[in-house]
This record gives C-alpha cells, structure tokens and sequence, in this order.
C-alpha cells in the first residue's frame, strides 16, 4: 500500500470536530424542506421561527440555562466580540481582565480595547497553564470590572475551576464572561450552576454545526447587539437566523444532553489507550498543560529534537490530520502564544503538537495513529 492510500484519521477536533449522525440528518431535512424568514408571518415563516425556537430551548436545556438567557449567534468570535465590546460600551471606567491563554477571539479584542485606550490586564499562567488566584484576587481588589476567561483551553485542553473564579469575582462586584466553546461534549457544562454572568458558545467542536452558536444571559444582565439592521433575538443579534444551522445545532445540543456523561467517560479511556500506545514506542515526548485537570481528549505533546510543524506536514502525508494551536492561528509558522504564555521559549514552544479527538473516534484508529506517529518522529529525528 503506499503511503498515500492509507486511512486517514482526524486527530483536530479542538480546530473542528466530524458532524454527528443527528446533526447532519437534521441539516440535510433542513435544507431539503421549503425554508422561510422566521421573521416572515407565514407559514413557512412560522416553520422556520419554531425551529430557531426549538434550538433556543436545546441549549438552554443542556446547559442548564433559562431558555430566554439563550442568543443566537454566527459563533464564538462573535460571542465573544460582542460580549466585550458590549461591556466596555456601557461601563464607566470599565477594567478587563482576560487570561494569557484565550483564544484570539477574546485576546486581540481585549489588545484592540487596550489600544483604544480602555484599561486591560493579562492574567498570567504558570508553566503548566494554571491560572494564579491570588493574582485575581489583586487586581480585583483594584477595581477590575470585567474577567473573561475560557472555561477549558483549546490547544492545552487544561480545565480552569470556573465556579471558584465566578465567586470571587462577583464578591469583589465584577462581572464574568467564560468561552465554555471546548468544554462542551467533554465535560459538564452547567451555567447556572457554575454562577456565570455571560457564556460564549460555538457547537462545531462537538459535533455541531459550524457558524452558528449562543450567548448565555444571566437574568438581570443585558447584552447589545454588535451590529446594527434587523430587530431578530430581541434586537441582540440583527441579520436573517440561519434556519438549517439551528436545526443542527437543535440536533447538537439533544445529543449533548443525552450524552454528555457517556462522552466524557469515553474520552477518558481513548486518552489512556493513545497515550499508552504512543509512550510504549517513542521515547522523548512530553506532556504540556495540566493533566489533574486538562479534558480528556487533548493532547498537546512536545517531541525532544523535532520541529513541530514538521512533523505535522509529515503526519499529514502519513493520514494523520493535527494541529500545532490555534486553527485561527496556525499556518501562520508562529509558534503558539499559549505555549509562550505559559512560559516557554519559542524554540521549545515550536516543538507542541496537539491532537485532538472525540468521544466516537475509534480505539483502533488512535492505536494506529500512534504507530504512524511514533515511526514518523523517529525518521526525522534521523535526519
Ligand atoms: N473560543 C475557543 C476556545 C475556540 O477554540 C474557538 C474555535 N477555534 C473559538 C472561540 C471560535 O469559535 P467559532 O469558530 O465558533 O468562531
């Protein structure tokens, strides 16, 4: 067999992940079916309002959130665009704070508000990407508003203890935004529980659609449109709904809730079964992140003496599809910023590569990446 007929296997879920069964049926009827406006006052208009409608109560149901907490949005970026944006509009002497791991949907806003003149802070991480409470504590003693950060890491997968950050900031009255968009379908998910004022989402990691995906309200708090035009999820989110992505992303959020606790599990034995399989061939790779707490199917590893982005080309040639960070930022040959958040030298932070799978990838597909991947290391390390 040569080298270009084998199986591929899709090790990048944390950049997008496979659509589920239920999601793409519920895209594909949705796309077949006569879809109206859902602004639009016939029947096919209704048809179309009750569909986004039933997506609003999907999520609100899997993530443990009244129903009219739930905007609709193209996204994550844009979530998290407006969530800030909106905070720094009507907030006198507003003070942001995010982590040095967000995604750069949350950073380069936070940059580009800092550069406008708005008091900003970057909360450090340690070399293993763990955040310092007492660093919060600090600053929020100082007067910070707003603290944005996201619940679990995209290119570490490390897990922040988001109930105990939402406490202490609102004892020191300030407000919180959390990007839950990797945390969902790999750990739970409880806004309400968790105490959260604004929660960005986007599904595609999990099997859902891409753009589309929600901002969480907390009751009594407000978020203002982005944009300015039409006057669809109550004036927060002007623009056409895109009927056929809610009703994937119904579809998405059912799954979750039925199956949230049974992924979870399941990564956790596939995350054992690659790491094992790798290890046992190929000396010199290290862990990056957290693992007491780092979701189960992210691997983000640094291999002794060889390139990252050269073993991803190489990888790639031999079917296996991962990623050196952020999809948003890779290919860009720069190493990734959350590596050097934590700490390391960009001749060091070149070296990680993540891989990245989901609760339906096969044990056998991961044994086999781990051969391919280990013969691959091993051959550069010759040259
Ligand atoms: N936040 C995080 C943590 C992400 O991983 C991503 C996806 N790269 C986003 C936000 C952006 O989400 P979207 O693709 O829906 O804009």
């Amino acid at each position: 067999m040569s080298m270009n007929s084998q199986r591929r296997i899709y090790l990048d879920w944390n950049a997008t992940g496979l659509l589920l069964p239920e999601v793409r049926e519920a895209l594909v009827a949705a796309l077949d079916a006569t879809v109206g406006n859902a602004s639009s006052i016939h029947r096919e208009g209704q048809a179309a309002r009750a569909t986004v409608e039933r997506a609003r109560r999907a999520v609100s149901r899997a993530i443990n959130a009244p129903m009219q907490a739930v905007v609709l949005t193209g996204g994550a970026t844009e979530g998290n665009n407006q969530v800030l944006r909106d905070h720094v509009r009507k907030t006198a002497g507003a003070h942001v704070v995010c982590t040095g791991v967000e995604h750069p949907s949350v950073l380069e806003v936070v940059g580009a508000l800092c550069e406008e003149g708005v008091r900003t802070s970057i909360w450090p991480v340690d070399l293993r990407g763990v955040l310092d409470l007492g660093w919060l504590d600090e600053r929020l003693a100082a007067g910070v508003t707003l603290v944005s950060v996201m619940w679990a890491n995209n290119e570490t997968g490390n897990i922040h203890p988001i109930a105990e950050i939402a406490q202490r900031v609102h004892e020191a009255g300030a407000i919180v935004h959390v990007d839950a968009t990797q945390a969902l379908g790999r750990i739970a998910v409880d806004f309400t529980g968790a105490g959260i004022d604004y929660m960005t989402l986007s599904f595609h990691k999990m099997g859902g659609p891409k753009g589309i995906g929600a901002i969480v309200v907390r009751e009594g708090f407000k978020v203002a449109a982005l944009l300015q035009g039409g006057h669809q999820e109550r004036g927060r989110r002007p623009g056409t709904e895109n009927v056929a992505a809610a009703a994937g992303l119904e579809a998405a959020a059912n799954q979750l809730a039925l199956k949230a606790a049974h992924w979870s599990d399941q990564l956790v034995v596939l995350r054992t079964c690659f790491l094992e399989a790798l290890l046992g061939q190929l000396d010199g790779v290290e862990l990056r992140g957290s693992p007491e707490a780092q979701l189960a199917n992210t691997l983000n590893l640094a291999f002794q003496g060889i390139d990252g982005e050269d073993l991803l080309l190489a990888l790639d040639l031999e079917g296996v599809a991962a990623s050196s960070g952020s999809a948003c930022t890779a290919g860009s040959l720069e190493p990734s910023h959350v590596i050097l958040a934590m700490g390391y030298a960009p001749a060091e932070a070149r070296r990680s590569v993540r891989f990245s799978f989901g609760p339906a990838t096969p044990a056998e597909e991961l044994v086999e990446a781990a051969g391919r991947i280990a013969r691959v290391a091993r051959r550069l390390r010759q040259l």
